[in-house]
């Protein structure tokens, strides 16, 4: 698949729910009016598409959510994506891999590591168990450690996912960088995007990574390298601990050029960018009994219509969202 700006469509994030055991400041309201079920896609229904994208040339697909880990038997799902993975002839997966908050991770690395996940990105604001209550509004720190660890134990690599809060976390970065560096676990930082109502002024929260950077380049020699894992993140080699570190500044720094990605909703809404309204209905298509080559048009011409890029601005004076669907719905 080639979009109109010629960039080949090779990755999937697929959000398994909008629901979530915690209600981080940024991400959600506290009261939060969640879909009927009736809406969401099964899990074969979530499968069959997922075969249909990578049937058009899907390689890698991220499970993420909401927090993917609390949707009832969502493991069946990652067996049978699991299955398909280095399937030949340009009909299986490169990678599979899911986004978590960690609160259930513990239970289910080693059936993670058992489908043919090798990679996971875990979110970890602060080190600091009060803290993490407070941005979480209700987890408990000991949990996510704990699935981070049984994580690594079962034979995941961790990437840690930190967004930066203004007058929050942003003294924590050092700190983040030194104990990920001690347990091997890569660091990605990411600055907070005007997604969804949140009960707060995002403006307040909002921290330029450029600053963060070079405020860590004090302390750290960070050494720019091309790894890139297919996404935004610009990656730099930490000398003193030998990890890595991403930043992701979808504000200060435009990567939509490169973009390879579309997300698919729990109600099976195709978005062809993060930062744009713009969506295709493939539930629609499925439930009204397509064919595999009817759903294969319907994303073809999907693909067709995805956006040069987004157009998030962080507007001072106004606190309205820029895109009214929370980050939960797509699937970050
Ligand atoms: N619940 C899982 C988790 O927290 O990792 C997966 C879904 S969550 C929406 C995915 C990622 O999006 C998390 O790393 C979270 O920190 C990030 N995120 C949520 N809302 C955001 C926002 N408004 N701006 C930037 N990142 C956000
Ligand atoms: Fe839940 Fe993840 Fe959003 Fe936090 S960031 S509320 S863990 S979906």
């Amino acid at each position: 698949m080639i979009d109109p700006f010629g960039r080949a469509i090779t990755y999937l994030r697929v959000s398994v729910t909008d629901r979530c055991d915690l209600r981080c400041v940024y991400c959600m309201a506290e009261e939060m009016t969640f879909l009927p079920k009736a809406q969401l896609l099964t899990l074969e229904e979530l499968d069959r598409l997922c075969a249909v994208f990578i049937g058009l040339g899907v390689r890698k697909i991220r499970i993420t959510g909401g927090e993917p880990l609390v949707r009832r038997d969502v493991m069946t799902l990652f067996a049978r994506l699991g299955a398909r993975i280095g399937v030949p002839n340009g009909m299986g997966l490169d990678e599979l891999t899911v986004t978590t908050n960690g609160s259930r991770l513990a239970q289910h690395a080693e059936a993670l590591y058992a489908a043919g996940v090798r990679r996971v990105n875990v979110s970890l604001d602060t080190l600091s168990a009060e803290r993490f209550t407070a941005i979480t509004r209700r987890g408990r720190i000991a949990q996510t450690l704990d699935g981070i660890f049984a994580a690594q134990a079962a034979g995941l690599a961790v990437k840690i996912n930190t967004v930066a809060l203004r007058g929050v976390n942003e003294d924590e970065f050092d700190g983040l960088v030194a104990w990920c560096g001690e347990h091997g676990f890569d660091l990605c930082l990411i600055e907070t995007m005007p997604m969804g109502d949140i009960d707060g002024d995002r403006t307040d929260q909002y921290l330029p990574l450029s600053m963060v950077r070079s405020r860590l380049k004090r302390r750290w020699t960070l050494e720019p390298t091309g790894y890139r894992t297919g996404g935004p993140a610009r990656y730099y080699e930490v000398a003193e601990t030998g990890g890595r570190i991403g930043f992701i500044t979808p504000m200060t720094h435009n990567f939509c050029e490169s973009c390879n990605r579309v997300r698919l909703t729990c109600t099976g809404t195709l978005f062809m960018c993060l930062g744009q309204e713009d969506a295709a209905d493939l539930r629609g298509v499925l439930r009204a009994g397509a064919s595999d080559s009817e759903l294969e048009a319907a994303v073809r011409e999907a693909i067709a219509r995805k956006p040069r890029g987004h157009d998030f601005v962080i507007d001072r004076r106004d606190d309205r969202p820029a895109i009214g669907r929370h980050m939960s719905v797509t699937g970050g």
